[in-house]
C-alpha cells in the first residue's frame, strides 16, 4: 500500500503515518522524491482498509500497489533509481559499459584485458572467479586467487570490478573485494542467496534466469530490495526459446517493458544472449537504442584459447569499435557513455 503525502505535509504528519504503519506490523519504506513523499506500507496489507490512512492529516491519497512486487515497482517509486558505482552512475543519463573475460584465468590475461577495455572506454571490469559451469569437470574458476588478481587490475586501471557470487558461503570473501555482486542466471531464484546479498550494501547485478519471466525477475529483485539493499541493476541476458541458431534469444522487448514496470536500472548482456562474437555488437547497439542503461560484454585478448565462453568473447579491437558505435547511439538518445576515462564525443574519447 502506498500513502502519498500532500506537498504541504509536515515532518510530524509523515512520522505519524510511519508510526501507524509500524503499529500494524508492516514494514515502512519512505521515498522522498522531488514531486512527492510516498510512504510504502509493505506486508500483508489486503485486510487493512485504506481509510485508516486516508483520514490522517497530511495524507493526499492512498493507493494499493497492484503488482506482486512492491519496492521494485515504478508505481511505488516513479523516478528512475540512479546509483553511483565508484566513478560512474547507472540508471541516469550515463550508459554503463561493463567488460572483461568470462573467467579470470591468469594475471597477464586479466591485466591485459583490464587495460584494453579501459582504453576502449569501459566503465567497469567483469571477470568470473566462481563459475556456474554445466559440467562439473569444466574449469570452475580461480576462487580467491582470481579476486586478488581482479583487485590488482582495479588498482592498475581504476575500474570497479563486477564478479559473480554463486553461494552465500562466498559472501564474506566477495564483499571484501568486489564493487558489484553479480547474481547469475542460474541463481536468479536462489532465494537464500538473494536474501543474503540483500543484507549487504554492495550493489547487485541480477541476471534474468534462463527461463524466467519478467515478473519472476522483478520478484527476485524484490527479495534483494526487501533486505534493504536498494542498489539492484537488472540484466537481460537472453532466454531459452525453440531457436537454436543462437545460444539464447535476446528478449529486446524486456528493455522497454522493464523500464516501464520498474525504476531500477536495466542493462543487457549481448554475449550470453547471442553466444557468438559476430552478433554481439549488433545486439549491443540494439540494447542502447531500446533504452538500456548499459551493457555487460565478454572481452578476451585471445578468445580461441579462453577457458570459458571464447566463442562469444570479443577481441579488444572489436570491443573498442563497438564502444564507439554505442557512444554515437547514446548521443541520439540524449545520453552519454559512463567512463572513468573521460567523456565520449564522435571524435573519440576526450
Ligand atoms: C557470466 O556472466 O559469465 C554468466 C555465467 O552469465 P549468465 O549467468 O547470464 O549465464
Ligand atoms: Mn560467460
Amino acid at each position: 500500500m502506498m500513502i502519498i503525502m500532500k506537498a504541504s505535509s509536515t515532518p510530524q504528519e509523515v512520522e505519524r503515518v510511519v508510526d501507524k504503519i509500524k503499529s500494524l506490523g508492516l514494514a515502512v519504506h519512505l521515498s522522498q522524491g522531488v514531486e512527492a513523499t510516498i510512504i510504502g506500507a509493505i506486508g500483508e496489507t489486503h485486510s487493512i482498509p485504506t481509510d485508516q490512512f486516508e483520514v490522517m492529516d497530511g495524507v493526499e491519497v492512498v493507493q494499493r500497489i497492484t503488482q506482486p512486487y512492491k519496492l521494485a515497482s515504478r508505481q511505488f517509486h516513479p523516478e528512475n533509481s540512479i546509483f553511483s558505482i565508484d566513478g560512474f552512475t547507472v540508471g541516469g543519463d550515463e550508459i554503463a559499459v561493463i567488460a572483461g573475460p568470462c573467467s579470470v584465468e591468469s594475471r597477464s590475461q586479466i591485466l591485459e584485458t583490464a587495460h584494453a577495455v579501459k582504453e576502449a572506454g569501459a566503465s567497469a571490469l567483469r571477470g568470473g572467479v566462481f563459475k556456474p559451469r554445466t559440467s562439473p569437470y569444466a574449469f570452475q574458476g580461480l576462487g580467491e586467487e582470481g579476486l586478488e588478481l581482479l583487485a590488482e587490475a582495479r588498482e592498475a586501471t581504476g575500474l570497479p570490478i563486477v564478479v559473480e557470487i554463486m553461494s552465500q558461503v562466498q559472501l564474506d570473501l566477495m564483499v571484501k573485494y568486489v564493487d558489484v555482486l553479480q547474481v547469475g542466471a542460474r541463481n536468479m531464484q536462489n532465494f537464500n542467496l538473494l536474501r543474503a546479498v540483500g543484507e549487504t550494501r554492495t550493489p547487485v547485478l541480477l541476471k534474468r534466469g534462463l527461463s524466467a519471466t519478467i515478473e519472476e525477475l522483478l520478484m527476485s529483485a524484490e527479495y534483494v530490495l526487501a533486505g534493504g539493499n536498494k542498489q539492484v541493476v537488472l540484466c537481460e541476458r537472453g532466454i531459452r526459446t525453440f531457436e537454436t541458431a543462437t545460444r539464447n534469444t535476446t528478449d529486446i522487448n524486456a528493455i522497454p517493458v522493464l523500464k516501464g514496470l520498474t525504476h531500477l536500472p536495466v542493462i543487457l548482456d549481448p554475449s550470453h544472449s547471442t553466444g557468438h562474437y559476430d552478433y554481439v555488437a549488433a545486439v549491443a547497439r540494439a540494447a542502447v537504442a531500446a533504452g538500456a542503461d548499459g551493457i555487460i560484454v565478454e572481452v578476451h585478448p585471445d578468445p580461441a584459447h579462453a577457458v570459458s565462453d571464447g566463442r562469444q568473447s570479443l577481441k579488444p579491437e572489436k570491443f573498442a569499435a563497438m564502444v564507439k558505435q554505442i557512444g554515437q547511439i547514446a548521443q541520439i538518445m540524449d545520453r552519454r557513455l559512463a567512463s572513468a576515462h573521460g567523456s565520449y564525443s564522435p571524435q573519440g574519447w576526450a
